[in-house]
Protein backbone atom coordinates (compact mmCIF):
# COMPACT_ATOMS: atom_id res chain seq x y z
CA UNK A 1 0.00 0.00 0.00
CA UNK A 2 1.60 3.37 -0.60
CA UNK A 3 0.63 6.35 1.48
CA UNK A 4 0.83 8.90 -1.33
CA UNK A 5 -1.47 11.50 -2.24
CA UNK A 6 -4.03 10.81 -4.30
CA UNK A 7 -3.79 12.12 -8.27
CA UNK A 8 -5.85 15.35 -7.49
CA UNK A 9 -4.16 16.46 -4.59
CA UNK A 10 -0.68 17.48 -5.59
CA UNK A 11 2.04 17.67 -2.68
CA UNK A 12 4.42 20.04 -2.93
CA UNK A 13 7.74 19.33 -1.04
CA UNK A 14 11.60 19.50 -1.85
CA UNK A 15 11.99 23.42 -1.59
CA UNK A 16 9.17 23.75 -3.93
CA UNK A 17 10.12 21.85 -6.64
CA UNK A 18 9.33 18.61 -6.86
CA UNK A 19 6.05 16.94 -7.17
CA UNK A 20 4.96 13.55 -5.59
CA UNK A 21 1.97 12.37 -7.87
CA UNK A 22 0.63 8.95 -7.28
CA UNK A 23 -0.05 7.04 -10.94
CA UNK A 24 -0.96 3.97 -12.12
CA UNK A 25 2.40 2.34 -12.31
CA UNK A 26 2.91 3.90 -8.53
CA UNK A 27 4.40 7.72 -8.21
CA UNK A 28 6.72 10.41 -9.66
CA UNK A 29 8.29 12.31 -7.38
CA UNK A 30 9.78 14.95 -10.02
CA UNK A 31 9.55 18.49 -10.47
CA UNK A 32 6.37 19.51 -12.55
CA UNK A 33 8.09 19.72 -16.12
CA UNK A 34 9.48 16.27 -16.19
CA UNK A 35 6.11 14.83 -14.76
CA UNK A 36 4.72 14.29 -17.57
CA UNK A 37 7.57 12.44 -19.45
CA UNK A 38 8.39 10.30 -16.06
CA UNK A 39 4.68 9.27 -15.75
CA UNK A 40 4.59 8.21 -19.68
CA UNK A 41 8.37 6.49 -19.26
CA UNK A 42 6.43 4.42 -15.93
CA UNK A 43 3.39 3.59 -17.66
CA UNK A 44 4.84 1.97 -20.86
CA UNK A 45 7.42 0.31 -18.43
CA UNK A 46 4.67 -1.34 -16.35
CA UNK A 47 2.71 -2.48 -19.12
CA UNK A 48 5.76 -3.95 -20.72
CA UNK A 49 6.25 -5.57 -17.40
CA UNK A 50 2.88 -7.46 -17.79
CA UNK A 51 3.38 -7.95 -21.76
CA UNK A 52 7.35 -8.89 -21.90
CA UNK A 53 7.63 -10.75 -18.39
CA UNK A 54 4.29 -11.72 -17.22
CA UNK A 55 4.69 -9.53 -14.22
CA UNK A 56 0.89 -8.48 -13.99
CA UNK A 57 1.27 -5.38 -11.47
CA UNK A 58 4.90 -4.96 -11.29
CA UNK A 59 4.54 -1.00 -9.09
CA UNK A 60 7.51 1.67 -8.59
CA UNK A 61 8.16 4.43 -7.98
CA UNK A 62 10.34 7.35 -10.82
CA UNK A 63 12.64 10.02 -8.50
CA UNK A 64 14.15 12.95 -9.99
CA UNK A 65 17.94 12.26 -8.82
CA UNK A 66 18.13 15.89 -7.61
CA UNK A 67 15.16 15.60 -4.44
CA UNK A 68 16.97 11.61 -3.04
CA UNK A 69 19.77 10.29 -1.89
CA UNK A 70 18.57 6.91 -2.71
CA UNK A 71 20.36 4.84 -5.43
CA UNK A 72 18.64 2.93 -8.36
CA UNK A 73 16.49 0.15 -7.68
CA UNK A 74 16.89 0.92 -3.70
CA UNK A 75 13.71 0.21 -2.20
CA UNK A 76 11.22 3.18 -0.73
CA UNK A 77 10.05 2.43 2.66
CA UNK A 78 6.69 0.86 1.18
CA UNK A 79 8.76 -1.38 -0.89
CA UNK A 80 9.15 -0.43 -4.49
CA UNK A 81 11.83 -0.25 -6.42
CA UNK A 82 12.66 3.26 -6.81
CA UNK A 83 14.10 4.45 -10.07
CA UNK A 84 16.33 7.29 -9.33
CA UNK A 85 16.90 9.63 -13.00
CA UNK A 86 18.45 12.71 -14.17
CA UNK A 87 15.85 14.51 -16.00
CA UNK A 88 17.92 18.32 -15.91
CA UNK A 89 20.70 19.31 -16.26
CA UNK A 90 21.32 21.45 -12.95
CA UNK A 91 23.56 23.92 -12.26
CA UNK A 92 25.98 21.45 -10.18
CA UNK A 93 26.29 19.26 -13.16
CA UNK A 94 27.76 20.35 -16.60
CA UNK A 95 27.42 17.00 -18.34
CA UNK A 96 23.84 16.36 -20.08
CA UNK A 97 20.94 13.91 -18.86
CA UNK A 98 20.47 11.12 -20.34
CA UNK A 99 17.69 10.83 -22.98
CA UNK A 100 14.07 10.13 -20.74
CA UNK A 101 13.62 7.25 -23.60
CA UNK A 102 16.13 5.22 -22.09
CA UNK A 103 14.43 5.05 -18.90
CA UNK A 104 12.01 2.54 -19.51
CA UNK A 105 15.20 0.52 -21.27
CA UNK A 106 16.59 0.62 -17.65
CA UNK A 107 13.02 -0.22 -15.69
CA UNK A 108 12.91 -3.40 -17.87
CA UNK A 109 16.94 -4.55 -16.65
CA UNK A 110 15.90 -4.05 -13.13
CA UNK A 111 12.45 -5.90 -13.13
CA UNK A 112 14.15 -8.68 -15.41
CA UNK A 113 16.84 -8.75 -12.58
CA UNK A 114 14.62 -8.49 -10.01
CA UNK A 115 12.04 -10.76 -10.36
CA UNK A 116 12.94 -13.49 -12.90
CA UNK A 117 16.27 -13.86 -13.07
CA UNK A 118 18.12 -12.34 -10.32
CA UNK A 119 22.04 -12.12 -10.02
CA UNK A 120 23.60 -14.50 -7.23
CA UNK A 121 27.34 -13.59 -8.52
CA UNK A 122 29.39 -10.38 -9.27
CA UNK A 123 31.60 -9.50 -12.07
CA UNK A 124 28.46 -10.10 -14.50
CA UNK A 125 26.09 -7.79 -16.20
CA UNK A 126 22.79 -7.66 -15.24
CA UNK A 127 21.85 -11.00 -13.22
CA UNK A 128 22.70 -14.69 -13.72
CA UNK A 129 21.27 -15.08 -17.30
CA UNK A 130 23.19 -15.24 -20.27
CA UNK A 131 24.09 -11.23 -21.11
CA UNK A 132 21.99 -11.39 -24.66
CA UNK A 133 19.06 -12.85 -22.20
CA UNK A 134 19.53 -9.74 -19.89
CA UNK A 135 19.65 -6.84 -23.35
CA UNK A 136 16.96 -9.00 -24.86
CA UNK A 137 14.60 -8.04 -21.61
CA UNK A 138 15.69 -4.31 -21.74
CA UNK A 139 15.54 -3.58 -25.78
CA UNK A 140 12.14 -5.40 -25.09
CA UNK A 141 10.77 -2.68 -23.23
CA UNK A 142 11.78 0.05 -25.23
CA UNK A 143 9.45 2.33 -27.71
CA UNK A 144 8.73 2.24 -31.00
CA UNK A 145 10.76 4.99 -32.49
CA UNK A 146 13.69 3.54 -30.46
CA UNK A 147 13.02 0.11 -31.86
CA UNK A 148 12.71 1.72 -35.23
CA UNK A 149 16.17 2.75 -35.47
CA UNK A 150 17.29 -0.45 -34.07
CA UNK A 151 15.23 -2.44 -36.59
CA UNK A 152 16.65 -0.28 -39.37
CA UNK A 153 20.12 -1.10 -37.92
CA UNK A 154 19.63 -4.35 -38.20
CA UNK A 155 19.03 -4.65 -41.71
CA UNK A 156 21.95 -2.88 -42.58
CA UNK A 157 24.28 -4.59 -40.15
CA UNK A 158 22.78 -8.15 -41.90
CA UNK A 159 23.93 -6.97 -45.63
CA UNK A 160 26.87 -5.53 -44.83
CA UNK A 161 27.71 -9.41 -42.37
CA UNK A 162 27.85 -7.43 -39.64
CA UNK A 163 25.41 -8.20 -37.26
CA UNK A 164 26.38 -10.95 -34.71
CA UNK A 165 25.92 -13.82 -35.97
CA UNK A 166 23.92 -16.09 -32.98
CA UNK A 167 26.36 -18.62 -32.86
CA UNK A 168 28.28 -15.87 -31.19
CA UNK A 169 25.47 -13.92 -29.63
CA UNK A 170 24.00 -16.65 -27.28
CA UNK A 171 27.27 -16.96 -25.72
CA UNK A 172 29.43 -13.86 -25.93
CA UNK A 173 29.93 -11.54 -22.80
CA UNK A 174 28.40 -8.16 -23.53
CA UNK A 175 30.46 -5.70 -25.07
CA UNK A 176 30.45 -3.28 -22.37
CA UNK A 177 30.85 -5.70 -20.25
CA UNK A 178 33.70 -6.79 -21.86
CA UNK A 179 34.87 -2.90 -22.33
CA UNK A 180 35.26 -2.32 -18.33
CA UNK A 181 32.91 0.42 -18.35
CA UNK A 182 29.95 -1.19 -16.13
CA UNK A 183 30.74 -1.13 -12.65
CA UNK A 184 29.91 -5.04 -12.32
CA UNK A 185 31.52 -5.26 -8.79
CA UNK A 186 28.15 -3.81 -6.47
CA UNK A 187 25.74 -6.38 -8.62
CA UNK A 188 23.29 -3.87 -9.32
CA UNK A 189 23.30 -2.63 -12.70
CA UNK A 190 24.02 0.75 -13.02
CA UNK A 191 22.55 2.42 -16.36
CA UNK A 192 25.48 3.10 -19.27
CA UNK A 193 24.66 5.48 -21.94
CA UNK A 194 27.69 6.19 -23.93
CA UNK A 195 28.92 3.11 -25.61
CA UNK A 196 32.57 2.22 -24.84
CA UNK A 197 32.96 -1.21 -27.51
CA UNK A 198 32.54 -0.15 -31.11
CA UNK A 199 30.19 -3.51 -31.10
CA UNK A 200 27.40 -2.51 -28.62
CA UNK A 201 25.00 -1.21 -31.16
CA UNK A 202 25.30 -4.52 -33.15
CA UNK A 203 24.65 -5.68 -29.78
CA UNK A 204 21.80 -4.15 -29.28
CA UNK A 205 19.90 -4.49 -32.69
CA UNK A 206 20.91 -8.46 -32.53
CA UNK A 207 18.93 -8.34 -29.74
CA UNK A 208 15.96 -6.09 -30.86
CA UNK A 209 15.73 -8.36 -34.22
CA UNK A 210 16.13 -12.16 -32.15
CA UNK A 211 13.28 -10.77 -30.20
CA UNK A 212 11.22 -9.81 -32.90
CA UNK A 213 12.32 -13.02 -34.50
CA UNK A 214 11.42 -15.44 -31.57
CA UNK A 215 8.00 -13.75 -31.15
CA UNK A 216 7.15 -14.53 -34.21
CA UNK A 217 8.42 -18.10 -34.64
CA UNK A 218 7.19 -19.04 -31.22
CA UNK A 219 3.99 -16.99 -31.44
CA UNK A 220 4.31 -16.18 -27.71
CA UNK A 221 4.48 -12.54 -26.96
CA UNK A 222 5.90 -13.67 -23.30
CA UNK A 223 9.02 -15.28 -24.80
CA UNK A 224 11.02 -14.02 -22.24
CA UNK A 225 9.33 -14.95 -19.51
CA UNK A 226 9.39 -18.14 -21.18
CA UNK A 227 13.32 -18.22 -21.34
CA UNK A 228 13.88 -16.81 -18.25
CA UNK A 229 11.60 -19.93 -16.54
CA UNK A 230 13.67 -22.51 -18.76
CA UNK A 231 16.72 -20.92 -17.10
CA UNK A 232 15.79 -20.98 -13.85
CA UNK A 233 14.75 -24.80 -14.39
CA UNK A 234 18.41 -25.68 -15.51
CA UNK A 235 17.79 -26.10 -19.43
CA UNK A 236 20.47 -25.39 -21.78
CA UNK A 237 18.64 -22.11 -23.58
CA UNK A 238 20.17 -23.08 -27.10
CA UNK A 239 18.42 -26.53 -27.25
CA UNK A 240 15.64 -24.42 -25.85
CA UNK A 241 15.33 -22.20 -28.27
CA UNK A 242 16.06 -24.87 -31.03
CA UNK A 243 13.13 -26.85 -29.52
CA UNK A 244 10.89 -24.45 -29.71
CA UNK A 245 11.87 -23.05 -33.66
CA UNK A 246 11.81 -26.21 -35.07
CA UNK A 247 15.66 -27.09 -35.41
CA UNK A 248 16.08 -29.32 -32.53
CA UNK A 249 16.42 -32.63 -35.06
CA UNK A 250 18.94 -30.92 -37.19
CA UNK A 251 22.33 -31.22 -37.73
CA UNK A 252 24.12 -27.72 -36.85
CA UNK A 253 20.81 -26.41 -35.60
CA UNK A 254 22.28 -23.08 -34.74
CA UNK A 255 23.53 -22.45 -37.66
CA UNK A 256 20.22 -23.09 -39.88
CA UNK A 257 18.32 -21.21 -37.03
CA UNK A 258 20.90 -18.50 -37.90
CA UNK A 259 20.68 -18.29 -41.45
CA UNK A 260 16.55 -18.33 -40.86
CA UNK A 261 16.79 -15.39 -39.20
CA UNK A 262 18.93 -13.74 -41.89
CA UNK A 263 16.40 -14.90 -44.50
CA UNK A 264 13.63 -13.61 -42.28
CA UNK A 265 15.67 -9.74 -41.95
CA UNK A 266 16.28 -9.32 -45.02
CA UNK A 267 11.90 -10.31 -45.64
CA UNK A 268 10.02 -8.58 -42.83
CA UNK A 269 8.12 -5.73 -43.46
CA UNK A 270 9.60 -4.37 -40.10
CA UNK A 271 12.62 -5.06 -41.85
CA UNK A 272 14.46 -5.25 -44.44
CA UNK A 273 11.00 -6.14 -46.69
CA UNK A 274 9.51 -2.85 -45.85
CA UNK A 275 8.17 -0.92 -48.77
CA UNK A 276 10.42 2.12 -46.91
CA UNK A 277 13.72 0.44 -46.10
ZN1 LIG B 1 20.68 -2.29 -21.64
Amino acid sequence: MLLMPPMSSVMESHSGQSFIRSTAFGYVDVDAESAESATEEGNAAYRSAGSVLNLADARFGIVDSDYTTSRWGDRSPDGLPVYVWTFRKSSTNRTLPPPVYLLRHEIGHDLFVRYLVPSTKRDQYGGDAPDWLDEMAAVAFEGEALKAIRRRAAVRYAREAKLIPLQRFLTMVHPEMATGSIPASSGQLAPVFEARSNETLQFYSTATAFYDFLVIRTKSAAIIAQLAAAFRDGENLDQWILARTGYEERENGIDALNADFLTWIACDPDYGGGASR
